[in-house]
């Protein structure tokens, strides 16, 4: 068992030690153990509180779902009433899935066909297993500092201690031969692509990335580099996979293709499709899709008990609705750009070597001076700063999950003086962190 930190309260150490005792580290996936512990009761709109009923301001979202705000009272209330009419009956299908991919087909420009999973991992794990039937290659190219989930082929090379940059880094024990099929590459390196294409270019299935690179903050892709792989995928027959887990829904109902102007083969999305609600979808062009065995003569097996619960498909009905207008995303855009810009102007005055990246509504501060194209140039953050302010913050009741480099993102439900006072805690928090360097 984890030994608690100093400084946590009777009741969030009882709770944590109960966790422990049941749960391997007392949680449920690895990134959300950290020190110190927390273990929390409540969340509503842009707030959570712990069992200690301390409140804090939201700014990790559960990794990114939560767009809207917690418990959005419309979207609770739809899915309440979808409750007392379906559940899950799991044969044929039901109205809420085909009016779900009918609205994804109208929205994401590379969509045509859609079928629905319960995590991000599923459906890149869908996506890879698809591009293989349709090409009948095995490899794969992904690149340094993307993650796509736990599946073999995949869970290596996200945060890679500088040793192994350039070299294999495996996430995990206990993974099969499958590893071997994937080539790790720089990203928003195309000339790395063209050359292994060029020696390997038969053998490889798909190359698949996130347009932002999010699960190292906020790492843009330039326009050319995903416009270079749409050609160099095009040339040598690779399925190109987007992964718009995280931007889907996100930055824009199109996802952050529809922003790029770039048509994958194959589109992942996840996290903020649904508010919270789990769901993920796989889109992408007919013929492909079509390989699925969901459909007659289909040979690529695709199945889920939990597959388009009814619960997801409305919440995530709900939330469409609700961003239809753009409103939404003018909203989270325009705070995005207040946090960054208060940041920056607070780490600036105060003398930091920082940065704040953004796109839309996540946010993230880098403790470190230069461009920021690719995983190599992270290597230069000042880790324990980037953990000591958001500890800082966390003890000002603004919670930014203390993990260097990770994301900050603004839900709708967050206000312009959710923000100013956020900026304000920043600003104590740095001044205290910069006498404590003096
Ligand atoms: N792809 C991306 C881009 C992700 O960020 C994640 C989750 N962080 C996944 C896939 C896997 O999603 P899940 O955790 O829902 O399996």
């Amino acid at each position: 068992m984890t030994a608690p930190t100093a400084g946590i309260t009777a009741a969030t150490e009882k709770a944590w030690a109960e966790a422990n005792a049941v749960i391997p580290g007392g949680v449920n996936t690895s990134l959300r153990r950290f020190n110190p512990p927390m273990v929390f009761e409540r969340a509503q709109g842009a707030y959570i509180w712990d069992v200690d009923g301390k409140q804090y301001v939201d700014y990790h979202a559960a990794f990114g779902p939560i767009l809207l705000g917690h418990n959005h009272p419309q979207v609770n209330a739809r899915v309440s009433e979808a409750m007392g009419q379906l559940d899950l009956i799991g044969a044929g299908t039901t109205r809420q899935e085909t009016e779900l991919a009918e609205r994804i087909v109208k929205y994401v420009p590379s969509a045509e066909k859609v079928v629905f999973c319960n995590s991000g991992s599923e459906a890149t794990f869908s996506a890879i297993r698809l591009a293989r039937a349709v090409t009948g290659r095995k490899k794969l190219i992904k690149f340094q500092g993307c993650y796509h989930g736990w599946h073999d082929p995949v869970v290596m090379n996200v945060v890679t201690p500088k040793e192994f940059v350039g070299k294999k880094h495996l996430l995990s024990a206990g993974l099969g031969p499958d590893v071997d099929n994937t080539i790790v590459l720089e990203y928003n390196n195309l000339e790395a692509v063209e050359c292994a294409l060029k020696t390997e270019g038969q053998e490889i299935a798909a190359i698949i990335l996130e347009p932002i690179a999010h699960n190292i903050g906020c790492v843009i892709a330039t326009n050319e580099f995903l416009a270079g792989l749409r050609r160099l995928c095009d040339q040598y027959g690779v399925v190109y996979i987007l992964d718009e887990v995280i931007t889907g829904f996100r930055h824009g109902l199109g996802g952050y293709q529809s922003i790029a102007g770039v048509k994958p083969d194959l589109t992942s999305m996840g996290k903020a499709m649904a508010n919270g609600y789990p769901i993920s979808a796989l889109a992408g062009r007919a013929d492909f899709m079509d390989r699925f065995a969901t459909r007659a003569g289909g040979d690529t097996f695709f199945a889920g008990t939990f597959n388009a619960h009814v619960y997801s498909t409305t919440a995530s009905l709900a939330c469409i609705d609700l961003m239809e207008d753009g409103g939404i995303h003018r909203r989270i855009f325009a705070l995005g750009d207040r946090l960054r810009d208060g940041l920056q102007g607070i780490l600036d005055r105060l003398g930091y070597d920082a940065q704040v990246i953004s796109f839309g509504s996540v946010v993230v501060p880098y403790f470190l001076t230069g461009q920021i194209k690719s995983y190599t140039d992270l290597l230069r953050s000042n880790d324990p700063l980037d953990i000591a302010f958001r500890q800082a913050m966390g003890d000002r009741g603004f919670f930014m999950i203390p993990i260097a480099m990770k994301r900050n993102h603004i839900s709708a439900s967050h206000t312009q003086e959710d923000i100013d006072r956020t900026l304000q805690a920043a600003d104590d928090s740095l001044s205290m962190l910069s006498k404590q360097k003096a």
